[in-house]
């Protein structure tokens, strides 16, 4: 015979109260919690531009052209955080890279690492490390890491590259984050042309103890030689090779190794995620 609850039985308003006090809010808990840690697992980190204007002139970068031009910085991030609605337009991640063009041209870079750092979130920031000590003050209180720019550890290679006499400066630079206790790693972006200098780059990165962040294009043709070379610093430590699957014209701004900024909106938003997902399972297992 069919057993009937009633719908005003003791039995049956106890059930509904486990139901409502414990179950259902240790269920909506349970939902969250691996929500939350499923996507820090897949998406780890986020790439913010804050800046498309740069103080260098890479000879392959379109982004100087547009140096000092005012319509050029991006205000709206500001906005976005005093109207409490930045993680509306971004994915809450546990790391952000900023970077720009130059991250320290955006004169609210300070704020806008505060504000991070308030949500608990790390903060890295790529930059060419070519500006005066003053303007990384302001912002090293919030900054938990910092990626230099490195794409020769030759002078005049380095000149050539950048237009800019820095190789020195962007030394002292080092110098300065570390003793401000930073914690800094080197960026070589690999081209065809700079290849020959990634053991020299290599060797700078381990006599200063630093940590070193190759970066290589797919589109730039590498041969299987020159990759199979650069792929045996998968098992180097202190290493990390980045592989960008660049579409776009982005591609020749080389001072950042996450292949997308996070700024455009919309689907470039996702495709920023997919890549760096796909690059973090590259990485993963060595591929
Ligand atoms: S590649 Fe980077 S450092 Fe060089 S000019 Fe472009 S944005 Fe500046």
């Amino acid at each position: 015979m069919p057993i009937t609850i009633q719908k005003n039985s003791i039995a049956f308003k106890s059930f509904i109260s486990v139901q409502t006090r414990f179950i259902a809010p240790f269920l909506s808990d349970l939902y969250r919690t691996s929500k939350q840690w499923f996507s820090d697992f897949l998406f780890p980190s986020y790439t913010l531009q804050v800046s498309k204007t740069c103080n260098l002139r890479c000879a392959f970068c379109p982004l100087w052209k547009k140096y000092g031009d005012e319509e050029h910085t991006l205000p709206k991030l500001n906005d976005l955080i005093q109207k409490n609605s930045f993680f509306k337009v971004f994915p809450r991640r546990k790391t952000y890279n900023l970077i720009g063009g130059e991250p320290f041209l955006n004169t609210d870079l300070a704020y806008i690492l505060a504000f991070l750092k308030s949500e608990y979130i790390k903060t890295r920031v790529w930059t060419n490390a070519l500006l005066p000590f003053d303007a990384y003050e302001k912002a090293l209180p919030y900054i938990d890491e910092t990626v230099i720019y490195l794409p020769s550890s030759d002078s005049n290679e380095f000149n050539l590259i950048t237009g800019e006499n820095g190789l020195d400066k962007v030394m002292e630079t080092v110098d300065f984050l570390m003793d401000n206790k930073k914690k800094v790693a080197l960026h070589f972006p690999v081209r065809l042309d700079s290849i020959g200098y990634l053991p020299l780059v290599y060797e700078l990165a381990y006599k200063k103890k630093l940590p070193l962040v190759i970066h290589y294009s797919e589109k730039e043709n590498l041969n299987s030689e020159t990759l199979s070379y650069i792929h045996r610093f998968f098992h180097v430590q202190n290493v990390t090779v980045y592989i960008s699957n660049e579409v776009t014209k982005k591609s020749s701004i080389l001072c950042h190794a996450l292949p997308y900024p996070g700024l455009d909106e919309g689907w470039q938003m996702y495709r920023n995620l997919f890549y760096e997902t796909v690059n973090r399972i590259r990485r993963r297992f060595g591929l």
